[in-house]
């Protein structure tokens, strides 16, 4: 499919290196749709977008009680986690008001969100045994697999 990348990993650390890398090219307002399982690298990946926006990644983790979590760098990064919710009380989150223009929004669990846009980058997680993950990134506006 056109524009889409598929990286493979190793290792957590690597997840986190593609995150890094990939935060270079996120501008204000970006929206990033986060799928896969329980484990799959989402939050490493996050980290590692949180370090390459230039904010502190240490405390980057699965949120338990909170839903949203904000990092200062080049743009504020809000990391959503929807595991504990359901669909419809996701809705109720405005997750749609939160992106401006000097920010950017990772939401892991992205199915969970009915409303979610489709002007976002989608970034799908997959094991691939042991500690290799698939990591496919489809930029903003690509058809999903259910349009083709
Ligand atoms: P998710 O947010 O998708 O539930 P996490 O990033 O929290 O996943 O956890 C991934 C888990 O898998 C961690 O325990 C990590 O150490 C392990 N792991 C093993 N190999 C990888 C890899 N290639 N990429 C990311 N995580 C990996
Ligand atoms: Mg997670």
């Amino acid at each position: 499919m056109a524009g889409v990348e598929t990286i493979l990993t190793h290792s957590e650390d690597e997840t986190s290196a593609a995150g890094e890398r990939f935060a270079a090219r996120l501008a204000g307002g970006d929206v990033l749709l986060l799928y896969g399982d329980l484990g799959a690298g989402k939050t490493a990946f996050v980290r590692g977008l949180a370090r390459g926006l230039g904010a502190s990644s240490d405390d980057v983790s699965s949120p338990t009680f909170t839903l949203i979590q904000e990092y200062r760098g080049r743009l504020t990064l809000y990391h959503v986690d929807l595991y504990r919710l359901q669909s419809i009380e996701a809705a109720d989150l405005g997750l749609d008001e939160l992106p401006d223009r000097s920010s950017v929004m990772a939401v892991e669990w992205a199915e969970r969100w009915s409303e979610r846009p489709h002007s976002a980058w989608q970034i799908r997680f997959a094991h691939r045994g042991q500690d290799r993950r698939q990591i496919e990134i489809s930029p903003p506006d690509s058809p999903t697999p259910a349009q083709l």
